[in-house]
């Protein structure tokens, strides 16, 4: 089995076209928008992303390293979203959670603080 020459479109941010992506990391054809049209930069399957936004300066990184998903923030709006950092520069990101994504791997993120708690949870048994 010959590998296929790995030729790297270009993506314009003008075409408006429905477009997708392979997934890097698990391989998955991910749709570039989501089911509400919203721009998905995460794989649903794995949760994880490419450091491709250079999100301190704006424009795009030359980094293209692997981000993994480190934690859940919740907004006042009550909404989700996914922390990502870059396993080679360690820059950080949030992005929305698409209603799509592996909602196992979110709520081991989400409660994985809870089941590993940097301190003993029996002092607030004897409040
Ligand atoms: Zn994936
Ligand atoms: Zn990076």
């Amino acid at each position: 089995m010959s590998n296929p020459a790995n030729t790297a479109p270009s993506t314009s941010r003008s075409t408006s076209k429905i477009d997708t992506f392979a997934c890097e990391w698990c391989g998955l054809t991910v749709s570039t928008f989501a089911a509400d049209g919203t721009l998905r930069n995460h794989c649903p399957a794995c949760l994880r992303s490419q450091h491709i936004t250079d999100h301190v300066e704006g424009g795009p990184s030359q980094c293209r390293a692997r981000m993994t998903p480190i934690a859940i923030a919740v907004l006042r709006t009550g909404d989700w979203m996914v922390i990502h950092r870059c396993v080679r520069c360690d820059e950080l990101t949030s992005n929305p959670v698409c209603t799509d994504d592996n909602q196992l791997l979110l709520l081991r993120m989400a409660v994985r603080p809870l089941a590993q708690p940097p301190f003993p949870l029996e002092t607030f048994g004897a409040l």
